[in-house]
């Protein structure tokens, strides 16, 4: 009690003193060295639980589109594509596409979806193996990497760009169709002089692991609770992931679509990178009906990161809807 009459007695005190008194009083400002302001940003993965799986995206970094509304679109107006940015509030004159690849730890397994670009493709996207440390992944304990198709962005980072293997003791899980493709000398040798590169890639990317690469087919179970459903037409194998424990479901859709922005909330519009850009749009619309009439949680290779939300229908299109940041796994 008398410590509170002092404390109230002082307070008065203060109030009473005149401000001009109060600034001569005033302690110096202690010498300090400038702090630099920081230079990177903070360290990118991100969890949540699906039943007793622990999922963890890491980002890898971006890629700049200049002008996205030129040629990036196959099928819609620059026009169109203008608005659909200005409808995100996002930027027209460039668009940035981010990369984020998932690790789930189920069962006792540590499970990779996709790998990254491995800091090869471009000096924005070179923060993969820099996340995974920070997320506490050591790329030993990885024991199978599930890809969805075989693109550069999701293969690269398989081994360095010397060709060493990064993860030691992971078997190897690739799409049946994508396989057949791309390490095929036959289409190959068919395929234009300047598109050989993704052919010879997934040759130097998978090499080192041959004796542990198996194939899978539509509907196969990689591990338990994790299984592949065909979505093609991004590649000619291109898989999306059902991961599902308890009552409990996540859909991994890679690249079934680039930014959604621009084609979850137009999902018959294709990308410069969808090979078949019919089939593409088949899957996207099949895959997204799912994801929103299932309510169930999805992770975007290409989504803003964490990349982890919902799938909305709104119109013809839909909604990606970010899942709210938890402090809680
Ligand atoms: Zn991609």
């Amino acid at each position: 009690m008398a410590q509170d009459v002092s404390r109230r007695t002082i307070m008065a005190a203060a109030a009473a003193v005149p401000l001009a008194t109060a600034a001569a009083t005033a302690l110096p400002r202690p010498v300090l060295a400038a702090a630099p302001a920081p230079e990177a940003q903070a360290p990118g993965f991100y969890r949540f639980k699906v039943g007793s799986f622990v999922v963890t995206t890491v980002n890898d970094g971006q890629f700049a589109r200049p002008n996205p509304a030129e040629g990036f679109v196959r099928n819609a107006s620059p026009e169109a594509v203008r608005a659909a940015l200005e409808e995100a509030m996002m930027p027209t004159d460039a668009l940035t596409i981010p990369i984020n690849f998932t690790v789930v730890h189920a069962g006792g397994r540590v499970i990779l979806f996709d790998s990254g670009t491995g800091g090869q493709l471009a000096p924005s996207a070179a923060n993969g193996a820099r996340n995974l440390q920070a997320a506490g992944i050591d790329p030993a304990s990885v024991d199978l990497i599930v890809f969805s198709h075989f693109h550069g962005d999701h293969i690269a980072g398989l081994t360095t760009r010397e060709g060493q293997a990064i993860y030691p003791n992971a078997e190897i899980a690739v799409p049946e169709a994508e396989w057949a493709h791309w390490m095929d000398d036959g289409v190959m040798s068919r395929a234009p002089e300047n598109a050989r590169g993704g052919f010879q890639l997934a040759r130097a990317k998978f090499g080192p692991y041959a004796s542990r690469v198996r194939r899978y087919g539509d509907g196969a179970e990689l591990a338990p609770g994790i299984r592949a459903i065909s979505a093609h037409g991004h590649t000619p194998g291109h898989t999306v992931f059902h991961v599902a424990d308890g009552n409990q479901q996540l859909l991994v859709l890679c690249d079934t679509t680039n930014h959604p922005a621009l084609f979850v909330r137009n999902p018959t519009w294709a990308a410069v990178f969808d090979m078949d850009a019919d089939m593409a749009a088949q899957s996207r619309r099949r895959i997204l009906d799912r994801a929103a009439a299932d309510r169930a949680m999805v992770i975007g290779y290409h989504f803003p990161f964490p990349a982890a939300g919902r799938i909305r229908a709104r119109g013809d299109g839909f909604d990606f809807v970010p899942a709210p940041w938890s402090s809680a796994l």
